[in-house]
């Protein structure tokens, strides 16, 4: 680790002007770095993060010049294409590019760092990490693409603290020492594949989670999981695996409703009483509690924080319910693949509000599950008529253009018993800022009908 005094009149660029290019910025700037930004879009665009941008630090917007040539280290935003021109020459001049989480990452020095990638679950996990982190005791950062990013945590970072970061595919390119005491891979499906070019680059990405890591770290992967399973032979620390599916001679595995742990340095089981539902759910909770173990966190701990975590907000997340019909906010189900396995978490039959901007995939893999246990579709935003075209015969399609469109239909026709579910299976961009303000426009509108309802 380097002193932040290190960082002093060094002279550092950064690529991308949005959250994690902003706190990279600001930290180097506070260490005393001149600090250069480059952004590709308008200023005007970027508004709400030149605010807050440290004094000193320069910025340019709209096209990328050779100025960011210059710098001694460059910081590179995830999503900043590897084809970028001034990318492409930093690198062929040798200058260092880091992600943010490997700038961050050279100035602390925790007690421990545990990094948890996959396609999906991450921010699941990481938070009932965290939970258990606190249950046990322990003085516990939560950063990365949850929260806020590494670089903003820094100065509160002690040899006493935990450090628990979610990390995505795009900060792992760019890692050079980024260590980690114990790294997770959830799972690995298709997913960004646009950025990665080919799944082996997806899953290559994924795998330098563990590149630095020795043989006295933890590496937690799920067995469940072919490709994660296979990267056991690359991989240089310790392996502990998790199964939802099966006992394993060693490992963290579900058997009989409970959590099961057996490892050479610690065996017990735990009755899970999970209040999120799902299979998958399931295994962000053996995962965690795979990495507790291996932080040497004890039995109760875990037991307490997995057994009372209430999920995080747009997850499958119960709102409301009003006249005996359950309301749940699943905003964060931008694709087919999460709308799938939100539907697979129920068995009660379901309104299923589906529809935003499409994102190009098909939405047919859904059909076994919209036959099984969706009652109608509540069709809204752009991708209505795509949606509307692949379940035609399937499935009763309502159009209900918006959300308080879709929440008229449906209290009208939902009965005791029924769950009204927003898992849109598309981005939100059409008709909202974001998946949170989609998930927050739902919970609302589902409150105000609650009291209105309790008024009568
Ligand atoms: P991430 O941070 O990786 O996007 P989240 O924990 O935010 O993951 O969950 C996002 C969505 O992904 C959830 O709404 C759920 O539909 C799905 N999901 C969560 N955990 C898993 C898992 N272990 N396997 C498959 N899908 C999952």
């Amino acid at each position: 680790m380097k002193s932040m005094e290190s960082l002093k009149n060094l002279k550092v660029g950064v690529i991308g002007l949005a959250k994690s290019g902003l706190a990279a910025a600001n930290f180097a700037r506070s260490s005393g770095a001149s600090v250069f930004v480059t952004e590709s879009k308008q200023r005007a665009e970027c508004a709400v993060f030149l605010k807050r941008l440290a004094k000193g630090v320069t910025a340019e917007f709209g096209a990328h010049s050779d100025r960011i040539l210059e710098s001694d280290i460059i910081v590179r935003s995830p999503g900043v294409p590897n084809n970028l021109r001034v990318l492409v020459q930093a690198k062929r001049s040798g200058i260092p590019v880091y992600s943010e989480i490997e700038f961050a990452s050279r100035y602390i020095s925790p007690r421990e760092i545990i990094a948890i990638t996959g396609t999906n679950g991450k921010t699941t996990t990481t938070s009932l990490v965290s939970d258990i982190f606190k249950t046990a005791g322990r003085k516990t950062v939560t950063a990365g693409n949850i929260g806020s990013p590494l670089a903003d945590c820094v100065k509160k970072i002690t040899p006493r603290t935990s450090v628990v970061l979610e990390v995505s595919s795009y900060q792992l390119e760019d890692v050079e020492r980024f260590r980690p005491t114990i790294s997770a891979i959830l799972n690995i499906t298709p997913d960004h594949i646009e950025h990665h070019k080919t799944m082996r680059g997806y899953i290559d990405a994924k795998a330098r989670v563990f590149e630095n890591q020795k043989k006295t770290d933890f590496c937690v992967l799920n067995y469940d999981d072919k490709k994660v399973r296979a990267l056991k032979s690359l991989c240089g620390a310790k392996v502990i695996f998790f199964s939802a599916q099966r006992r394993l001679a060693s490992g963290v595995f579900y058997s009989n409703g409970s959590i099961v742990v057996k490892l050479p340095f610690a065996g017990y089981s735990i009755a899970l009483k999970l209040k999120i539902p799902g299979r998958h759910n399931i295994e962000n909770a053996l995962a965690a509690a795979a990495i507790a173990a291996a932080a040497g966190i004890k039995r109760g701990a875990i037991e307490k924080a997995i057994n009372g975590f209430r999920g995080v907000e747009h997850r499958i997340e119960f709102t409301a319910a009003i006249n005996g019909v359950e309301y749940i906010n699943d905003s964060k189900a931008t694709n087919v693949d999460s709308t799938l396995v939100a539907l697979k978490a129920f068995e009660k039959p379901v309104w299923l509000i589906l529809g935003g901007r499409d994102k190009g995939a098909p939405y047919r893999p859904l059909g076994s599950q919209i036959k099984k246990k969706v009652k109608a579709i509540l069709l809204i935003g752009e991708a209505a008529a795509k949606i509307r075209k692949e379940f035609s015969g399937t499935a009763e399609l309502l159009d209900a253009g918006d959300i308080d469109g879709a929440l008229s239909l449906a209290s009208r026709r939902a009965v005791k018993g029924d769950i009204v579910l927003l898992s849109p299976a598309c981005a939100s961009f059409d008709q909202f800022d974001n998946y949170e303000h989609r998930g927050r426009y739902f919970k609302n509108a589902v409150l105000k009908m609650k009291k209105r309802f309790e008024k009568k």
